[in-house]
């Protein structure tokens, strides 16, 4: 039975098992991991007042009165980044010479910049006038102790992982990986680096799909290219039953070797899908059994790229424990009419611009899904609703930001 995109992932989504295991990481391998833990704030950020500027610390009443700015102050040594200042006090009529991050001394409420100063034998001038706390940063402005910083379910980013860093916290627990086997299909599929490849096909799919699944948080298995004998699909696919995911592509159209949705039956796994109202990628199979998922993608290059990005990708992120699944949709101007037939969602690989502030589309061009180049030159999917046939140049079509920014 055919069904829709959005019935295809409503049906994905919630037979997805989440990962309960965990397991400690440093923060060097953080990055992209999902955490399996609130994470709470072990102390203030900045950890004292400190100073932003290199300049003086100094009292404000001492620097206020209205008369044109020019106050003296008294040098009072220094103090430098990360020195101790415990019980160092500052007097009126004094000004301590202080560096950006130092402590500030007690009784400080302003820090003057260097630029605004001018300091001989020992007397600063200040030609300035400044607010009170001027250039201070106030003991947990960033993070207050037992702040509840990250939550459970955070993917992991540059940012999160400074976060992490500067409370002081060397290692995190993290959702474990989704273990990800990646089978190729088909009779006519080489290895890459073949000598005399002729009239065969290079397999590519494997290469996209491991990228792919390491991008949103899996730990890819190579299992090579299996021919398109029913005993060797079955042979093979019963050896891969120990990963969580299997990804196979190819094999899975009306053609008279397409073996992988018998093979998967015999195999006692549930196929939950069989056949989507999408192109590229109709004929995209699922299935679990236990805890264990299988995607059956089609052969076509850009068919896997596109069906693993509208089903395999929210797969892998919810697996893991992932809050946030989807990619940006926003509304772009055609900047050509787009056609389709009615019945069935398009994703046209397409290319967006953005020109004073609003978003311009184009396809990539040649459309076919052997055309691995159209996704290679897009950084968008145009996203052609079932009910549409023609979006005409100049109108508003939803464009999904599958590359945006980030590789
Ligand atoms: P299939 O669905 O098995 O009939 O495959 C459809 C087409 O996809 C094949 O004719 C190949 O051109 C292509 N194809 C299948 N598997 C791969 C692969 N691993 N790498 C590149 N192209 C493939
Ligand atoms: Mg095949």
């Amino acid at each position: 039975m055919m069904i829709s995109v959005d019935k295809a992932l409503e049906i994905i989504l919630s037979s997805i098992p989440l990962i309960k295991e965990s397991e400690r990481v440093t923060l060097f391998e953080a990055f992209g991991r999902v955490l399996a833990e609130d994470i709470t704030a072990p102390a203030n950020v900045p950890p004292e007042n400190n100073s932003a500027m290199d300049g003086y610390a100094v009292i404000h009443a001492d620097i206020s009165s209205a008369e044109a700015p020019s106050f003296k102050l008294k040098v009072d040594e220094e103090i430098r980044a990360g020195q101790n200042n415990e019980g160092k006090l500052l007097k009126s009529g004094y000004a301590i010479r202080i560096m950006t991050g130092a402590p500030l001394p007690e009784g400080a409420d302003v820090v003057v910049p260097f630029e605004d100063t001018d300091e001989k034998n020992g007397i600063v001038t200040i030609a300035a006038h400044f607010e009170k706390y001027d250039n201070i940063r106030f003991a947990g402005e960033d993070i207050k102790k037992g702040e509840t910083v990250l939550k459970k379910g955070t993917r992991l980013d540059s940012a999160e992982i400074g976060l992490l860093a500067s409370m002081n916290l060397p290692e995190i627990t993290v959702i474990k990986k989704p273990e990800v086997a990646i089978l190729s299909t088909g009779d006519e599929i080489l290895e890459v680096g073949s000598e005399n490849p002729g009239e065969k096909i290079i397999n590519s799919n494997a290469y996209v799909l491991y990228s792919e699944i390491k991008k949103y948080g899996g730990n890819p298995h190579y299992a090579g290219i299996v021919r398109d004998k029913k005993s060797d699909v079955f042979n093979r696919f019963s050896e891969l039953l120990k990963y969580d995911v299997i990804i196979s592509s190819g094999g899975v159209s009306m053609g008279k070797y397409d073996f992988i949705p018998d093979v998967l039956r015999e195999l006692g796994i549930d196929l939950k899908i069989q056949k989507i109202l999408m192109k590229p990628g109709k004929p995209v199979v699922f299935g679990t059994k236990g805890e264990k998922i299988f995607f059956g993608l089609p052969g076509n290059p850009v068919s896997v790229m596109v069906s693993f990005q509208r089903f395999v990708r929210p797969a892998l992120l919810k697996m893991s424990g992932a809050q946030k699944i989807e990619k940006p949709v926003v509304h772009a101007i055609a900047e050509e009419d787009l056609f389709k037939k009615e019945g069935r969602r398009y994703f046209l690989r397409g290319h967006y611009t953005i020109k004073n502030g609003e978003f311009y589309v184009k396809s990539t061009g040649p459309q076919g899904s052997g055309i691995l180049t159209s996704m290679s030159s897009s950084n968008c999917l145009i996203i052609l609703h079932e009910d549409t046939e023609i979006v005409k140049a100049g109108e508003k079509v939803e464009i999904e930001l599958i590359r945006h920014g980030e590789i």
